[in-house]
């Protein structure tokens, strides 16, 4: 018998069924996680000037209304996001770091940080990991939300070097005193980041109504206004609208990976047994 014989479509269909499947379902059918408590302090750590403001804003703007501290830090200064050809990267770097800078403001974010890494030419490198464990040690924050260096689908390679940096820094180094042991002679002591939110994730099971925070982070994001292409807040507004008429009252909510150091218990099922699985995301996640 050859080989060629051996082949039987039985066999080939065996293999397909052994394929390990995503199943959603699952995913939304777990009782949500409780949610993070506060106010605390948290440190956003992104990629490019607008990542934040696309991706948590609206959280940003109701942890700031509810008093709590948080930090920005930008790997990059977004130098080379243009198509004018009238531009150069120094001058449009400046022009992003201010458009971020009023973001900031408009929202309350305490301090705002550049590290001044080139548009598209960050690494996962140890030099990055030793900067981001500095800032954590400095800033001490409870949470922090980095983009999801994990997910399978594409990303740009400057949101993926950075959430991976920055997931590398929390777990185990910014924790342990004997890396990057520099950072004692600063006075700077080891800490530990409690919770995790990974933004732009492919399966989130953390969600943030930010329905009352819309505004907030429309007003944030059309602070960069080199990256809009024109787009108005009467644009963003025709949106919403649309969205209500689509969907009445549905909660605008913010979606993230939750990974906590310390795991919460998830909350009790809501839902008794033989009832239906939770429909709607909770409202007061955050
Ligand atoms: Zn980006």
């Amino acid at each position: 018998m050859s080989k060629d014989n051996a082949k039987k479509p039985a066999k080939k269909k065996k293999q397909k069924q052994q394929q390990p499947e995503a199943n959603p379902a699952t995913l939304l059918q777990s009782p949500p996680l409780p949610p993070i408590e506060g106010p605390g302090r948290a440190m956003v750590i992104m990629a490019h000037p607008d990542d934040a403001d696309f991706l948590c804003a609206g959280t940003v703007a109701k942890w700031c209304a509810e008093g709590w501290e948080v930090v920005y830090v930008v790997v990059t200064s977004g130098d080379k996001g243009t198509h004018d050809p009238a531009m150069h990267p120094e001058k449009l770097a400046a022009i992003r770091e201010e458009e971020q800078r009023e973001a900031c403001r408009v929202l309350g974010v305490k301090e705002c940080i550049f590290l001044g890494y080139p548009d598209g030419f960050t690494s996962e490198s140890a030099e990055l990991r030793g900067q981001i464990v500095r800032l954590l040690r400095l800033y001490r924050p409870d949470v922090v939300i980095t983009w999801d260096a994990f997910r399978g689908t594409f990303n740009h390679r400057d949101h993926r070097n950075v959430g991976q940096a920055t997931m590398d820094a929390i777990y185990p180094i910014v924790r342990d005193r004997l890396f990057y042991q520099q950072h004692e002679h600063e006075g700077l002591e080891s800490h530990q980041v409690n919770e995790v939110l990974l933004a732009g994730a492919e399966n989130p099971d953390y969600t943030v109504d930010i329905t009352d925070y819309w505004e907030k982070k429309i007003a944030a994001i059309l602070c960069h206004t080199s990256q809009l292409g024109g787009r108005t807040r009467e644009d963003f507004l025709r949106d919403r609208a649309e969205r209500e008429k689509r969907e009445p009252g549905k909660p605008i909510e913010e979606r993230f990976r939750r990974w906590s150091i310390r795991r919460p218990p998830r909350m009790p099922q809501q839902a008794q047994a033989g009832a239906e699985p939770r429909q709607k995301p909770q409202r007061a996640a955050g």
